[in-house]
């Protein structure tokens, strides 16, 4: 088994991610995490880039799924509103709890899930808790010396992951 807080691919951002491979491995549900993974903190609505992948992912045969543990009021609401995806916000990542709803909500297995996001802490221990598969991005910005002194604390970690392309 693998160490719980490792990832199993490591992306430079999003778009990176091979949809056709992502979903010959048997993948149907995306969950994805909001902030500086989608798109940096603060920014409420999704650009065109963000929908395009949208599209490309309904064009694999992948459902979108926000997965989001922001704690301002409707956040997650409004962007996964205004790009058409199921979401849950306040998710409580890393724990399981978020990801089985979603999964339960989607009627999909573990098996039939990825999550994807910057966080070591809390996407990629919580896909791993939930047993489906973790793909990890470098976060969009910084913006903070808070959130780059997480990045250096996730360093291990991300190590361990193999580097994408190769899903
Ligand atoms: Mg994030």
């Amino acid at each position: 088994m693998k160490f719980p807080l490792v990832p199993a691919y490591y992306f430079s951002d999003i778009y990176a991610i091979d949809l056709a491979c992502l979903r010959a491995r048997g993948v149907k549900l995306l969950l994805a995490d909001l902030d500086n993974t989608l798109v940096p903190y603060g920014v409420a609505e999704p650009n065109h880039q963000v929908r395009a992948w949208k599209a490309a992912l309904e064009a694999a045969g992948i459902t979108l799924f926000i997965l989001s543990n922001s704690r301002r009021p409707g956040r997650a609401q409004r962007f996964a509103q205004a790009l058409g995806v199921p979401y849950e916000g306040h998710a409580g990542k890393p724990k399981r709890g978020g990801f089985q709803r979603a999964m339960a909500r989607m009627g999909v297995t573990p098996e039939e899930t990825a999550i994807v996001g910057d966080q070591i802490f809390t996407d990629t221990w919580g896909g791993n808790n939930a047993g489906v598969l973790t793909l990890l991005v470098h976060p969009i910005r910084f913006g903070t010396v808070f959130r780059f002194l997480r990045f250096a604390l996730e360093t291990p970690f991300r190590a361990g992951a193999q580097k994408g392309e190769t899903l």
